[in-house]
């Protein structure tokens, strides 16, 4: 079967699915993105996903090119026509396709929007919440407005590259206090020795993610001890857990830190919890 992407208003199969060379997503990295997970063919919180996404959008001053309820519309038939049952749903938006220069082009230039979405390996992705994963982590050298979802990413790639070359899965930005922000791709968590589950606080240094706000609902729901606040790596190697969270992945337990070991190694039993209720406090429509 072929995969087939939304285009500004078509469905394309994704050999003919492009954008303009002169579309400032592709030459500015000026766009906003939102990955969302599908599951059992359902969209998994597409109202905070769409409430982001308006946020982002405003943030950087581009135009809405749909409605929210549209754009429903559109994320659910690219899901239909790709018969994606647990996956992910992907969508960007760019300021338009304007001849080249920096500032912004004439009002009115309408934005650009793609949708893709794909099946991911459920077997796979639940051998590696059984296992855990590595991370490396690396100076956070990205711009301060992190909290916006830009496809503006090459920090991310570059870091989440410097991971793979090191036999890790994702790799933990560090500020220069020595504390973690997020991941490349994810939202950084740990538990402490006495149970307290720790994760950074929201301002404009990290994404605020949404599976992070749906876990932030399990925890207290749960009745477990919280804490938003910076942890150093320090305080990551010698927790008793670690983990990390985003829409495609859920809550991914975290089993080495720059090769030493968290806790004895093996996947905590609050991440796995986690993992396991995490769609009982998420939004399915
Ligand atoms: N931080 C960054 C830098 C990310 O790219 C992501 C994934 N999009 C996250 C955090 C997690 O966000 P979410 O839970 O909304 O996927």
């Amino acid at each position: 079967m072929s995969r087939i992407a939304y285009v500004n208003g078509r469905y394309l199969p994704l050999r003919d699915a492009t954008v303009n060379v002169e579309d400032r997503g592709y030459q500015f990295s000026d766009g906003v993105y939102e990955v969302c997970e599908v599951k059992a063919g359902r969209l998994v919180d597409e109202r905070r996903h769409t409430e982001r996404l308006a946020r982002s959008l405003s943030e950087l001053r581009i135009a809405a090119p749909m409605s929210p309820a549209a754009l429903g519309v559109v994320l659910r038939e690219t899901v239909r026509r790709n018969r994606v049952r647990w996956g992910i749903v992907y969508l960007q938006i760019s300021r338009g396709v304007a001849r080249r220069d920096h500032a912004f082009p004439a009002a009115g230039t309408a934005p650009s929007i793609v949708v893709t979405a794909r099946n991911l390996n459920l077997d796979a992705a639940e051998k590696l919440a059984a296992d855990g994963v590595a991370v490396i982590t690396v100076p956070d050298n990205r711009w301060e407005r992190v909290d916006i979802k830009s496809v503006s990413l090459l920090p991310n790639v570059l870091a989440k590259q410097a991971a793979r070359e090191q036999g890790a899965r994702e790799a933990w930005f560090v500020d220069g206090q020595g504390r973690v922000t997020e991941g490349s791709s994810s939202n950084a968590w740990i538990v402490t020795r006495d149970g307290k589950v720790v994760t950074r606080q929201v301002d404009h240094g990290i994404l605020k993610g949404i599976t992070r706000t749906v876990v932030l609902d399990a925890i207290a729901a749960q009745g477990l001890e919280l804490e938003e606040r910076a942890f150093t790596v320090d305080e990551a190697q010698s927790a008793r857990e670690a983990f990390i969270t985003s829409a495609s992945q859920i809550v991914l337990p975290v089993v080495r830190i720059d090769g030493r070991p968290v806790g004895n190694g093996a996947p905590g039993l609050i991440a796995t919890a986690l993992r396991r209720d995490f769609h009982r406090y998420a939004e399915l429509t």
